[in-house]
């Protein structure tokens, strides 16, 4: 194996064969823009709930693909669904959809390993 002189931080990284990843899946069969995320931020950045809370669109991208369902439960109801993170994105994704999917998801799909 070639080696660049850096490797990525465990914690960073994710294992798609070791995570749950039911999802993900749902929620990019259902909105496929999700899969150009590039984690920039601007989302999070404008993000109105993230104004007066904790809430991070960005972060929560994050726990999806690593299946943290627990955590995103608890962090999910605090958008308002205001659609502010839709009109920054520079990839153009419908994060508000996004958002209704995770929502639907977690209610109505077998999220267990
Ligand atoms: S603004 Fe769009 S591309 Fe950037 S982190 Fe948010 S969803 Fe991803
Ligand atoms: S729709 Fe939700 S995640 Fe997007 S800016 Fe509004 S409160 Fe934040």
């Amino acid at each position: 194996m070639k080696k660049f002189g850096f490797t990525t931080a465990q914690s960073r990284s994710i294992d798609y064969d070791k995570v749950n990843t039911k999802l993900i899946k749902y929620i990019i069969e259902n909105e496929s823009s999700f899969s150009t995320c590039i984690s920039c931020g601007a989302c999070t950045a404008t993000c109105s709930a993230g104004n007066i809370t904790h809430f991070n669109i960005r972060r929560l991208n994050i726990q999806i693909r690593l299946g943290k369902y627990e955590t995103i439960k608890q962090e999910i109801d605090k958008c308002m669904l205001c659609g502010k993170c839709m009109l920054v994105c520079p990839r153009g994704i419908n994060t508000r959809n996004v958002i209704m999917l995770i929502k639907k998801g977690l209610t109505t799909l077998d999220l267990s390993d």
